[in-house]
């Protein structure tokens, strides 16, 4: 039998796990993503609301003598299983951190559409980081592991804590913000992907040639709407600074939002770099339907509904 985990705090076992440890983490949503200028590091300047909502990946982390990955799931013939995947990555980042040798044997049970812009790929490191922080027993703190998520990719950090949050920087700089209630989504789901780099230099392409808007700071409306509870000004306030350029490279997005709009979504918007759209729905029931309804147009892939804020990457078992 295995010995009782000693909890630092919520989720954060601080003795290494003697088994092996399952994490669960959830996808992101931007409720607001304001694109600024591109800094010297290549990377744009981001004023985004995160908002995890509850469509999740699962890891389990087991010891080995090498570093492993399999995966199960969406994307399972597509994604690589060597150091591009980023959960390999945060194993890596995380075991040169504290000065140990990567060996975990990571398995990944993938429910969360790939290159979809809901952050399934930084799930997945936020997810390996806190296993394997479990496993080895690191004992780093909450700040070190942000750093150390940080330094695997801008999305990553937020979705260790997950909930609502703001996100300035690169997008990792993390402070949450105050949210009532639950919200209700429909996330459409596209045929394929969209690179993340791709969509960024469509939207400096556009905004060349004076046609992307500009750089959407402003977060006021959503955090009041937020705060509030307020369904009718959460839907006006919703913002995507990527919207204009993930439609630009995949025009049938239009046809997606349409969809939700003449079904009765209170708002629709593209999800991050997309081509993910996310609905807001006044209600669960109202969500259920309105999936039915958007999955009867046939314009995407899979429609899901999901509800949100959730917790961020945690330890189930
Ligand atoms: O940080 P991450 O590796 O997830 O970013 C993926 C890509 O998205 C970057 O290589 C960059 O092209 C783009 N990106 C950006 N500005 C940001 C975040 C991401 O240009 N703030």
């Amino acid at each position: 039998m295995s010995e009782p985990l000693e909890v630092e705090d919520a989720d954060r076992p601080v003795l290494a796990a003697s088994g092996s440890v399952r994490v669960r983490v959830p996808a992101k949503v931007n409720l607001h993503l304001g694109v600024g200028a591109v800094r010297d590091d290549g990377y744009h300047e981001l004023t985004t609301i995160y908002h995890a909502i509850s469509l999740y990946d699962e890891i389990t982390a087991a010891r080995s003598d090498k570093l492993e990955l399999t995966l199960l799931g969406e994307g399972e013939h597509e994604l690589p299983v060597d150091d591009d995947n980023l959960a390999i990555r945060a194993a890596q980042t995380l075991a040169k951190h504290v000065g140990r040798p990567a060996h975990v044997r990571l398995h990944l049970r993938k429910h969360i559409p790939v290159a979809g812009g809901l952050a399934g790929g930084s799930a997945d490191a936020a997810a390996a980081l806190v296993a394997c922080d479990a496993l080895w027993g690191t004992g780093l703190s909450r700040d070190e592991l942000t750093e150390v998520a940080a330094a695997v990719g801008s999305d990553v950090p937020f979705l260790v804590p997950g909930g609502t949050a703001l996100g300035t920087g690169r997008g990792e700089v993390v402070n949450p913000v105050l949210a009532a209630g639950t919200w209700h989504w429909v996330v459409a789901v596209a045929h394929g992907g969209l690179s993340t780099p791709e969509v960024y230099a469509e939207l400096a392409r556009l905004r060349k040639a004076g046609r992307g808007n500009k750089p959407s700071t402003d977060t006021s409306r959503l955090l009041a709407a937020l705060r509030q509870h307020d369904p009718q000004v959460l839907a006006s306030a919703l913002t995507n600074d990527m919207q204009a350029a993930a439609i630009s490279l995949r025009p049938a997005l239009r046809r997606t939002l349409r969809a939700g709009e003449e079904e009765g979504a209170l708002a629709g918007i593209v999800s991050g770099s997309g081509p993910s759209c996310v609905f807001l729905a006044a209600d669960a029931d109202h969500a259920t339907q309105l999936a039915a309804r958007i999955a009867g147009h046939g314009v995407c892939r899979t429609v899901r509904t999901a509800h949100g804020p959730v917790p961020g990457a945690r330890v189930i078992s």
